[in-house]
């Protein structure tokens, strides 16, 4: 038997709780995991939420990340004892997930551990930082260079914004942070921002198409009024990578920074990246992108009895960095 988080919902009777499950419950797939760490990410708020929508079929296990060790593989790419990561796909969706003691996944979805990465450090990048490296290159792939500026980054302190920050600032970039958590400023400083602004500056609404040039780049896991801020804010030529909702999933703007001042709006997702782009990135995250302090500052440590809180905070926008779910 083996431990799991599960989440049911069956008419109006909606439930979360810890189950003892046999490998009977295991769903169809080639390689079985024993999974040693996972991670909390804000779409697993939304899973243990009665109205978050991310479930496609209950009851599920959710958990979008997991990290841990080959136990059994029916795919030849896949050996007992290896040590390997999952992220994204069905998992913890339509697909049972990390917060279990055992998974049991398609090959496809399998991906080693990347040398330079423990899995423990793996899960506290976890989808969240993996993300933020995707949103970083998507900005250097279209032309951003540290000598353009200052580069944003919004909701600075989540998990996907605090990754950001650290990664950006390591990489030469100058780091400007915005935050709702006045009392998080000296963190955010910590992991590399120079300058903080406010929720409330960075999400004010405006019917001025254009304001002044102010950001080289913007790393966005917010949406809402904020993408509309930033929209009008860019400097000539600059690029947002945009990748959450938590301030909202619409927001108003013009044609005019498009195509006055060529600003480009860039969407990154991160469930469906494909192997070969996800293999080099993760590379890139075992290296040069791997975030500074991500184990002292960045992730903090939890156990599958404490999720469900964290994911009751995480969704209120009350988490800080990353939370790594211990299995073994
Ligand atoms: P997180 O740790 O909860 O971070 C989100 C941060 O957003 C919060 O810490 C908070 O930062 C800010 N925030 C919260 N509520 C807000 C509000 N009402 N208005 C403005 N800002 C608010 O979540 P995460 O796991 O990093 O994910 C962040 C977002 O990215 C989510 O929407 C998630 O679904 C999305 N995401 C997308 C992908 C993809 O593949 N596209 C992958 C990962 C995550 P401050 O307190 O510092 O302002």
């Amino acid at each position: 038997t083996y431990r799991a988080l599960v989440v049911d919902k069956q008419g109006d009777a909606f439930s979360v709780a810890v189950r003892e499950l046999s490998e009977a419950d295991l769903p169809p797939g080639d390689v079985t995991i024993r999974v040693h760490w996972s991670s909390i990410n804000y779409k697993d708020g939304l899973a243990l939420s009665p109205t978050g929508r991310v479930i496609r079929t209950y009851p599920m296990v959710p958990g979008v990340d997991l990290a841990g060790v080959v136990l059994e593989s029916s795919d030849s790419r896949f050996a007992p004892g290896q040590e390997v990561v999952v992220t994204g796909y069905d998992v913890g969706v339509s697909h049972p997930g990390g917060f279990a003691e055992l998974a049991r996944v398609p090959g496809d979805w399998v991906m080693p551990l990347p040398p330079g990465l423990t899995q423990k450090e793996a899960m506290a990048i976890g989808t969240a930082g993996f993300t933020a490296a995707l949103s970083l290159e998507a900005l250097e792939h279209n032309g951003l260079r540290p000598e353009n500026g200052t580069v944003i980054v919004t909701g600075a302190t989540g998990g996907v914004g605090s990754t950001a920050v650290a990664m950006l600032a390591q990489a030469g970039y100058t780091v400007a942070a915005s935050t709702g958590k006045a009392s998080e400023h000296a963190y955010l400083r910590e992991l590399g921002a120079s300058e903080i602004l406010s929720r409330e500056e960075v999400s004010a609404e405006s019917t001025r198409p254009l304001e002044s040039e102010r950001w080289a780049g913007a790393v966005d896991p917010v949406g809402g009024a904020t993408t509309a801020y930033l929209i009008r804010t860019m400097k000539y030529g600059a690029s947002i990578a945009l990748s959450g909702l938590t301030g909202g999933n619409t927001f108003n703007t013009t044609v005019y920074p498009f195509i006055l001042r060529n600003v480009n709006l860039l969407g990154i997702d991160s469930v469906y990246t494909p192997m070969d782009r996800r293999r080099r990135t993760w590379q890139r995250l075992a290296t040069d992108l791997k975030p500074r302090g991500l184990l002292d500052s960045i992730a903090v440590e939890t156990d599958l009895d404490g999720v469900p809180a964290v994911c009751a905070d995480i969704l209120q926008g009350k988490v800080r960095g990353r939370t790594l779910v211990r299995l073994a």
